[in-house]
């Protein structure tokens, strides 16, 4: 049965006006419920993640000062939310269902996050909304346990997966794939293993044509046991931070030829969300949706 990570505690409370989307979570589980895609029975709630997994990922200084609240006032500003205990409870449990999303993957083809994607969160701190890594926390731990022994990290978020590249730098067992607007955040790229820098206003047909020339042939030089898609929607052209220019069937073809080309190639997948920030939020929603319907009609 098609697994998905959601919790309760993935809702977070921000000031008024705050630009991140917050209530996203909570309308694309109510979407999907709603429309028959999933139903209750789909859904586990994952517990918080053992801190002896977020110390082989994070630095302790980091990881310290993030719990007890003592992170500096720049780098606060630097990921974006108020700080407050509830919020790195919510890290802790969203980087716990981006593991067991794949465990359920490596068991069953394909698992979703309702959250995660924290990309731009570094060794030694946040940024970008980001507090804790979730692929990179999952990667060593799935690595550790030898649970597997290659991992491809597919990011297809409009912003370069800056804090993954520098993780797994000199981690050849992780290889970093990211596609994303060349002119977008992070201004000063990292180094992933293949990084594709696509110029602003892109549109469906050649960023569909990117992504096929270079994810099949990505795999068979990587041959992974399990993909990490981030599945971002911040490359429609209605998003407000991103500058790529896909239409909403666009971004759902994208989907869809990432699950098949895993399908085809007998890959597991798990999937976190990424960003997305889009004027209208039912554009937001629809479009993560989107990448939930494609992988039950892919893999169901
Ligand atoms: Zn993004």
């Amino acid at each position: 049965m098609l697994k998905i990570a959601f919790s309760p505690i993935y809702r977070y409370p921000l000031p008024d006006g705050h630009r991140f989307p917050m209530i996203k979570y909570d309308l694309l589980a109510d979407q999907l419920l709603y429309e028959g895609t999933v139903t209750e029975e789909n859904f586990f709630h994952p517990d918080p993640i053992d801190e002896k997994w977020i110390l082989r990922t994070h630095s302790s200084g980091y990881w310290e000062q993030l719990k007890n609240l003592e992170l500096p006032a720049r780098q606060v500003r630097r990921i974006g939310f108020p700080m407050t205990e509830r919020l790195i409870m919510r890290s802790r449990v969203i980087a716990q269902g981006t593991i067991d999303c794949c465990l359920y993957a490596l068991k069953n083809t394909v698992s979703l996050n309702i959250a995660g994607g924290t990309h731009h969160a570094y060794h030694d701190r946040g940024e970008g909304f980001c507090l804790l890594n979730d692929f990179a926390i999952a990667a060593n731990y799935l690595l550790d346990n030898k649970i597997v022994s290659q991992i491809l990290v597919v990011d297809l978020d409009v912003h370069q997966g800056n804090g993954t590249a520098s993780l797994f730098e000199k981690e050849p067992r992780v290889f970093t794939f990211s596609m994303h607007g060349a002119a977008n955040y992070p201004l000063v790229k990292e180094k992933s293993d293949l990084d594709i820098a696509l110029p602003d206003f892109m549109d469906d047909a050649p960023y569909l044509k990117v992504l096929s020339d270079w994810l099949p042939t990505v795999i068979e030089q990587i041959e992974p046991d399990i993909v990490f898609y981030l599945s971002g929607v911040d490359v429609l052209k209605t998003d407000k931070l991103g500058r790529l220019g896909l239409s909403r069937e666009g971004c759902k073809e994208r989907d869809r030829f990432v699950f098949q080309t895993c399908k085809n190639y007998g890959i597991p997948v798990a999937v976190a969300m990424g960003g997305g920030y889009s004027e209208q939020i039912k554009d937001i929603v629809e479009a993560h949706a989107n990448t939930y319907r494609m992988a039950v009609d892919v893999f169901y």
